[in-house]
């Protein structure tokens, strides 16, 4: 039987409790992640701004310039702060002028690229956002299969530049979503199980430390830091480029299936039993979306392979009756144009949960809170298999190398009421489902505390630690998910 949304709420009250050994307090992750980006706010010495502005060949944009209100948004709606100003930075040497004067300030710094980061990372009150959307080429050397991108550059920016050659490499599937950001924090996308996470495509990345060094990260140069970049996020430096292994992918498979509501135990458990026969060729996404009827689930389906492979494939779903089977061979730019799940800016929370299996009892739960929920909510169901599952847990820092799923809690609002309707029932399921998980994925969490860091890398951790202390022993960069360097 279907629970209340107040049963649903206690239930996930106690089963917290039981995890963590202690009650669950008042204060949301959003709301700690706001108390972080205060730290140290202090009034900024306008003499200080000026001096800064004639040195950098970007543009800095103070609270009095037209463009600030716009230039201070970011694709989360929830976080409305107002830094004291931003730097569109033109290149490595803005880039150190503006950790400098940060520094010199100490004035909390943010960096953006794309924008999209769901905790609201890459904005903050009173301090300095080093903005570097602006630095957004992107160059194809298509006989070596090699791409070079300024990190400001946005995925659709990659996926135009090389699909011009029939290449491809993996990246997220928002074509708005920034590939600094994705590909820091690991960077999963629609090609992983065929070509690994898009960290895993990373030849090398250009940075600027915090003392103002650039540098190179790869195999052969300062190779602690190419790994721990490959899946740590902003917490060692600032990155200006970063070149990726790019592979051959012209027209895909791919599109969606939508089924009537009240199916979702069935359809999940014929969606646990496509992953477990899924070739490396074909990536799924599930979905379970509210709807007054129950659950809806949904599929995005990318077949990299032999088209008729990818058919027979998809029988045993398409024999449940979708109500909307729009799969169809297009080309693999059509397909990550559409492929994201918000198009817009939005005020949103997210959580994020790594599951080694979707089991009966994950099964139950989520059918349980999808039965009566907010009308803004949904359930993405990223499964992980294929390539990026063989990469070895200690090869890079990014720790979803076990086959499983990783899911999406997102609730999204307009209103105020719609807010506290959405934010409860994230953290519901969230804590219900949590004894089940053995992980988090940092890109998609909206929310953060020592203990999910530290549950993000597990055994990585560690390691993650002594090298942040290397390359930012006074955690300079700590607007992020933050490693402490101690
Ligand atoms: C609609 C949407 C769809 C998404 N889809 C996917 C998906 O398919 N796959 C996936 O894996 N993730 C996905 N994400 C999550 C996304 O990967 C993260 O939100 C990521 O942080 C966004 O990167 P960004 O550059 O756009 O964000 P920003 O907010 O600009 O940056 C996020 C953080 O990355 C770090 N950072 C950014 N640029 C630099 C830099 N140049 N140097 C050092 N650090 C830097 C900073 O710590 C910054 O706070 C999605 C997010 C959204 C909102």
């Amino acid at each position: 039987m279907a629970l209340t949304r107040r049963q649903f709420v206690q239930q996930a009250t106690f089963a917290a409790g039981a995890f963590y050994g202690h009650p669950i307090t008042a204060i949301t992750g959003a709301r700690r992640i706001a108390e972080e980006h205060q730290q140290n706010a202090a009034p900024v010495d306008a003499a200080a701004i000026r001096k800064l502005a004639s040195g950098v060949t970007g543009h800095v944009i103070t609270p009095d310039a037209p463009e600030y209100e716009s230039a201070r948004l970011v694709f989360n709606r929830a976080f409305d702060r107002r830094p004291a100003l931003i730097v569109r930075c033109a290149g490595a040497p803005d880039i150190a002028r503006v950790l400098d004067f940060a520094q010199n300030q100490n004035l909390p710094l943010a960096v953006r690229a794309g924008g999209h980061n769901r905790a609201g990372f890459s904005v903050c009150d009173g301090g300095v956002v080093v903005d570097v959307s602006g630095m957004n080429r992107v160059e194809v050397d298509a006989s070596k299969r090699v791409a070079r991108a300024e990190a400001g550059s946005l995925v659709r920016d990659m996926d135009k530049a090389t699909q011009r050659f029939g290449l491809a490499t993996t990246m997220g599937g928002c074509p708005t979503v920034g590939l600094a950001g994705l590909t820091l924090g690991g960077g999963e996308g629609l090609l992983m199980s065929k070509f690994g996470a898009a960290c895993d495509n990373l030849i090398s990345a250009q940075l600027v430390t915090v003392d103002g060094r650039q540098i190179e990260a790869s195999q052969n140069s300062n190779p602690d830091l190419f790994w721990a970049i490959r899946g740590g996020g902003g917490n060692f430096g600032v990155v200006t480029a970063l070149e990726y292994q790019l592979h051959p992918v012209t027209d895909v498979l791919a599109g969606t299936l939508l089924y009537p509501p009240g199916r979702i135990p069935e359809l999940l458990q014929a969606f646990v039993k496509v992953v477990a026969a899924a070739p490396d060729e074909m990536n799924v996404v599930g979905g379970v979306l509210p709807s007054e009827q129950g659950g809806r689930f949904w599929m995005l389906v990318c077949h990299c392979g032999d088209p008729l492979q990818g058919n027979d494939l998809l029988k045993p779903l398409r024999a449940l009756k979708p109500q909307e089977d729009k799969i169809r061979v297009q080309s693999y730019l059509e397909v990550q144009a559409g492929a994201g799940f918000l198009s817009a800016p939005v005020a949103h929370f997210q959580t994020d949960l790594f599951l080694p299996e979707l089991n009966a009892a994950a099964i139950a739960t989520i059918t349980k809170a999808t039965n009566g929920a907010p009308p803004n909510t949904k359930v993405l169901i990223v499964p992980l298999y294929g390539a990026v599952s063989r990469v070895g847990l200690s090869d890079t820092a990014f720790s979803l190398r076990q086959p499983g799923y990783e899911l999406d809690i997102v609730g999204l609002w307009n209103t105020p009421e719609e807010r506290a309707a959405s934010v409860e029932w994230v953290m519901a399921l969230r804590d219900i489902l949590r004894p089940l998980a053995h992980g988090v994925y940092v890109n998609q969490l909206g929310e953060t505390s020592e203990e999910l860091v530290r549950t993000a890398y597990g055994s990585n951790y560690t390691r993650l630690v002594k090298i942040k202390k290397k390359y930012d022993p006074e955690n300079v960069l700590r607007l992020n998910q933050n490693i402490k360097p101690g």
